[in-house]
């Protein structure tokens, strides 16, 4: 009878340590939620939430989306006759621009939207003239129309946004 109780006793233990286990060690973790806000982007709005869409379907540790109402966006889209251009304060925070200098010279919309994206999850300009690389940018021919990253660049996001803290200094990079 005791011995029946303890180990009764000790499968509850067992049982709990078993749950506490399972609880402490989640599958995996949610990702970091950034919200963008195309409001002021003019006539490339839809161009802009391709360029969301194109890095959601890439990277699992961050998801962009459009930002509801009452709530602060953490990047602000704009757009003006000049170069694209990225402005980043802090990893995913910041603002930047379709430019129509780069659209109007033949530059595809996706890609520049893709690409300013990438700076605010804390790409930088690779000027490698490869289409294949989506921060590669201007630097492609100009016919290039590949709008997604690459395997390396999907990459350093994910470890990017992988941890809660990785400290990224603010910076400007212009398209040209
Ligand atoms: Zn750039």
């Amino acid at each position: 009878m005791l011995i029946r109780k303890i180990a009764a006793a000790v499968f509850a233990v067992l049982a709990l340590g078993g749950v506490q286990a399972v609880t402490a060690a989640p599958a995996t973790a949610a990702p970091r939620i950034l919200y963008y806000d195309a409001s002021q982007a003019q006539e490339f709005k839809a161009v802009v939430d391709q360029g969301a869409q194109i890095w959601n379907n890439s990277v699992t540790n961050v998801r962009l989306l459009p930002v509801t109402a009452g709530r602060t966006p953490n990047i602000r889209v704009y757009a003006d006759n000049g170069w694209p251009r990225a402005y980043t304060s802090s990893l995913g925070n910041g603002s930047w621009y379709m430019g129509r200098q780069a659209v109007n010279q033949g530059y595809h919309p996706p890609r520049i939207a893709a690409h300013e994206f990438g700076h605010l999850l804390g790409l930088p300009d690779r000027r490698t003239g490869l289409c294949a690389d989506l921060m590669s940018g201007s630097s492609a021919p100009v016919n290039c129309t590949n709008p997604n990253p690459n395997a390396t660049e999907a990459r350093t996001v994910n470890n990017r946004f992988a941890s809660a803290a990785v400290a990224v200094p603010s910076k400007v990079y212009v398209w040209q």
